[in-house]
């Protein structure tokens, strides 16, 4: 999962999620859950919001349109982070709306939700916390463990299905060729070949699990960098934490 910054609507577009919710309040308590559900259908609200709200997400998104739970690239569906038929107010509400792939909406959270107790949602919410915190890819392995003490990360990683079927797999084989386009790069920046440059930095932005990037660069720069990358190639680990390529990858 990769922290992500929300970004403000067109004033046009804020009217009309604003509308719809004032639609969805004005109908009976009792019948608000349904209501939200035809609403979100409608074919006006696919043409008009979904729509316009998905391209918002999606330039919101890094990589090529990455789930904002998985990470898996050509995420395709608008997810309600709290579901609606827990909070129908919420169904227009922009700061609920996360890009997710069908998987992760429709398979492993659906209407799933659990409160932290307090206020907020158990989830973790790549838009308002730092998913770092709570949660800690395993570059070897793929497999994401829940950062200790953290409820957050284990019931995200339970929830999303984020160790299911074979995403740590997936996610294995992203961290292999993120070292062997690591390594192309840098021999085409020495070699002067500025095309094989940007190739490499294509696929490196543009592969499947783009989190397995985003975490790399992270923990290359970690206080225990040292006993992470153990058994990692000291180029790979040296590319990492170099500047230029990180300016590029962290944008
Ligand atoms: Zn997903």
């Amino acid at each position: 999962m990769i922290k992500l910054v929300r970004q403000r609507l067109s004033s046009e577009l804020e009217s009309s999620l604003v509308r719809l919710t004032q639609e969805l309040a004005g109908t009976p308590i009792a019948e608000r859950i349904e209501h939200a559900d035809r609403m979100w259908d409608r074919r006006t609200v696919r043409r008009d919001v979904y729509r316009p709200v998905k391209d918002e997400l999606e330039t919101m998104a890094p990589g090529l349109d990455c789930c904002m739970y998985c990470g898996n690239h050509m995420a395709d569906t608008v997810d309600h982070f709290v579901p609606k038929s827990r909070c129908a107010l919420r169904t227009f509400y922009w700061p609920n709306l996360l890009l997710a792939c069908s998987t992760c909406n429709s398979r492993f959270k659906r209407d799933q939700h659990r409160s932290d107790g307090l206020v907020g949602s158990l989830l973790v919410d790549p838009t308002r916390d730092d998913p770092i915190e709570h949660l800690d890819l395993q570059l070897e392995s793929g497999l994401y463990r829940a950062v200790e003490g953290s409820k957050k990360g284990q019931w995200t990683i339970d929830v999303c299905g984020l160790n299911e079927g074979k995403r740590p797999r997936a996610r294995e084989g992203a961290w292999r060729s993120l070292g062997g386009d690591l390594k192309g790069w840098a021999r085409a920046r020495d070699e002067g070949r500025p095309d094989d440059m940007r190739f490499h930095l294509w696929r490196m932005r543009d592969q499947p699990f783009a989190d397995v990037c985003y975490a790399a660069l992270h923990k290359a720069v970690s206080e225990n960098a040292g006993a992470i990358f153990v058994d990692t190639d000291p180029h790979v680990l040296a590319l990492l934490r170099d500047e230029e390529l990180r300016a590029l990858l962290l944008l």
